[in-house]
Order: C-alpha cells, then sequence, then structure tokens
C-alpha cells in the first residue's frame, strides 16, 4: 500500500535513487542550474541518505522548490528484520516500489561487518542447491534499489558501527543485470557517496563469461569471487545449469584474464555437500584445473535448505577435504557460514513472510 500511493504521488517525477553523479548534473543543468551543486545533492542521497529535499540545509530553497516539482527520493521499505541465535548475523526483508521483495544479510564478525545485497527479485539460474534459484527470476534490481539496501542498513547501525565490507552475493546474478549493477558499484566506490575502497567490494557470480571479461574491461578493480562447486563439467552442469551455456574450460579462462587483468588474486567459492562434491578425487581435480590461475579457494559447508537434498559433510570430510587440497593450491580459507538459523547463510535466500 505505502508503494503504491507514494507511487501515485510521485507520478511524472524522476527518482533521483540511483543517478550517477554525471546524471544528477545533467539533470540539475535541465532545470537551469549550475552543476556543481550536484555534488551537493549526490552527498546529501548517498552518504546522509536523506529522501526530503527540505533538509538540504547547503541547497538554496528555489533549487528545493525545484526538486520537490520534478523529483523525488526513492527508499526501498523495510519490512521485517531477524536476527541469529549468537546475534552475528541479522537478515532483512525490503519492499521495492512495485511491492516485490527482496533479502540483505549483515554478518558481524568483530570490528568486520559484511553486508550481502541482493542485485535482481530471485535468480533465473536455478542452481539445485539454492533456495533463490527455486524463486525463478522476477526482474532486475536498479542501481537505486541495490545502493539502498546499504544505505537503510547503514541507518540501522549504531552510530559507532560502520559497514566496512560489501558483498554482492546475496539474491540474483549481479553479471546479468551489468549495467544496473555497475552504476551501483560508481556509487558504493565515490568518495561523495558511500566511500567504499574497491577492494572492500567483491562481486560473486555464477559463471557468466562474457559478464567477467567485461568487468575486467572495464578495470574497477573490485574483487571477483566465482561460485565454482565442482571441478567437472558433468557435475557442475548438474548442479549448475549455467555451465551448460558456459562450460569449466571457458568459465577458468575468463577467471584467469580477470586475475591477470586487475593484478589481484581471485575467489574461487566452492560449497561443500556431503556425497555430491567432497570426495577425495573431487578435491584432486579442483586442485588440477585451478593450477595457473593467481587464486584463492574458500571451502564453504552447505548449509541445510528445506526441502533440497543436500546436507553438510561431516567435520572428518570436511578436514580431508581441506587437506587434500593444501598444498596443492597455494591458498585455501574454510568459512563457516553463520545465521543458518534464520536461513540467512548463503544460497538460503528465498522471501521470508512480511
Ligand atoms: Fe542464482 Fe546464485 Fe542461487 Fe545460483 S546460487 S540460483 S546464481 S542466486
Amino acid at each position: 500500500m505505502f508503494s503504491r500511493i507514494s507511487k501515485d504521488m510521485n507520478e511524472n517525477k524522476l527518482n533521483l535513487k540511483g543517478l550517477s553523479l554525471k546524471e544528477l548534473e545533467e539533470f540539475l543543468v535541465r532545470l537551469g542550474e549550475k552543476k556543481y551543486k550536484s555534488r551537493q545533492l549526490f552527498k546529501w542521497i548517498y552518504d546522509k541518505g536523506l529522501t526530503d529535499f527540505k533538509k538540504m540545509s547547503d541547497l538554496s530553497k528555489s533549487l528545493i522548490q525545484k526538486l520537490e516539482e520534478k523529483a523525488y527520493i526513492q527508499s526501498i521499505k523495510k519490512l521485517k528484520s531477524l536476527k541469529s541465535k549468537d546475534g552475528s548475523t541479522e537478515k532483512f526483508l525490503y519492499e521495492l516500489e512495485d511491492m516485490e521483495k527482496i533479502e540483505s544479510v549483515l554478518i558481524k564478525d568483530g570490528k568486520r561487518k559484511t553486508l550481502c545485497i541482493s542485485t535482481q527479485v530471485g535468480c533465473g539460474l536455478g542452481c539445485l542447491f539454492c533456495a533463490t534459484g527455486r524463486m525463478g527470476f522476477k526482474r532486475n534490481l536498479t542501481s537505486g534499489e541495490t545502493i539502498d539496501q546499504i544505505i537503510s542498513i547503514k541507518r540501522h547501525l549504531d552510530p559507532d558501527e560502520k559497514i566496512t565490507n560489501l558483498v554482492l552475493m546475496g539474491m540474483g546474478e549481479p553479471l546479468l543485470n551489468y549495467d544496473n549493477t555497475l552504476k551501483a558499484i560508481g556509487i558504493m566506490k565515490s568518495e561523495l557517496g558511500l566511500g567504499f575502497a574497491s577492494r572492500k567490494i567483491t562481486l560473486s557470480t555464477a559463471g557468466i563469461v562474457p559478464g567477467i571479461y567485461r568487468l575486467a574491461d572495464d578495470r574497477l578493480k573490485i574483487k571477483l569471487a566465482v561460485s565454482l562447486n565442482a571441478a567437472s563439467d558433468d557435475l557442475r552442469s548438474h548442479l549448475m545449469p549455467v555451465n551448460k551455456r558456459y562450460p569449466l574450460k571457458e568459465l577458468l579462462g575468463a577467471a584467469k584474464y580477470y586475475a591477470k587483468k586487475t593484478d589481484q588474486r581471485m575467489t574461487f567459492e566452492y560449497l561443500l555437500m556431503k556425497n555430491t562434491n567432497d570426495s577425495k578425487k573431487d578435491a584432486l581435480d579442483l586442485s588440477k584445473i585451478v593450477r595457473g590461475i593467481s587464486c584463492k579457494i574458500n571451502l564453504i559447508p552447505y548449509n541445510r535448505v528445506p526441502d533440497l537434498p543436500f546436507e553438510k559433510p561431516d567435520e572428518e570430510s570436511i578436514k580431508k577435504f581441506r587437506e587434500m587440497l593444501y598444498p596443492r593450491c597455494p591458498a585455501v580459507t574454510l568459512r563457516m557460514s553463520k545465521g543458518e538459523d534464520i536461513q540467512a547463510a548463503c544460497g538460503q535466500l528465498r522471501i521470508m513472510s512480511p
């Protein structure tokens, strides 16, 4: 209801949330204003998170009046949040302007606060182990909706708390929403906007090969994580149908290109699933296929998703898998997912009921 009312009120006005600095400049010039004022406006929207032009204290009265007539600043609406028992993880449910819903997850680990954001409503890639994949694809998020997850959660934190890392790893495949995601990353990185260093932003992909090349050539220098999960085409195509379109050889070639072009080590995520991809042979094959790529392998024991047949391996199998990999692969980490009890861990995001 909230969204419908605000939509009617804002009809024929431009939503400024999600516009780049250049687009804001062009908009202000169309209003007969000076370009430099876009910097003030940009800061108010993204750094301060304001939606009310009247509260932007360094804008002139005449500009505020023009902005109120021609524009508005849309916000996603927080419907609910859920905290894990150990307090380390909090999941947020948001409603968008068209009543669609998305989730974001905040993970606290000492001073490190990592925010995992969504880039699509649902996901069309249908990975067998993933709750979001079961929802199917609804639509892409706009750059404003992607950014607004960060602004909203910043507001939710205590004044002495700060989001330190961003991961585009929530619902959806970011490289299938390339332009909007890239624009959002520009705002995340902008000093006038959210001010995150490139190395604090990680984009995770299921393996959209043309998108990886494009991202490398766009030289954003953000971190790339590829969700690998299998070391053979047969198994990967079974678990992740996207592999039929972009098989391992092509994907690993693109990953190598990204690491070289951006001069950084990339990450391969490997969800460990009991009796599926956790054998000694799987570990050996994995160590072979990533040889020659500057990378780290991040092992993530699977988190149970209701109605899906996959399970987490026992501690001993996880240990053995890791020992087979290291030192064959020079960098192997084991990430015990947080937030499993609130269905907020990797692969568990699916819309909670409001
Ligand atoms: Fe989509 Fe990622 Fe889930 Fe695969 S794992 S279905 S790419 S959200």
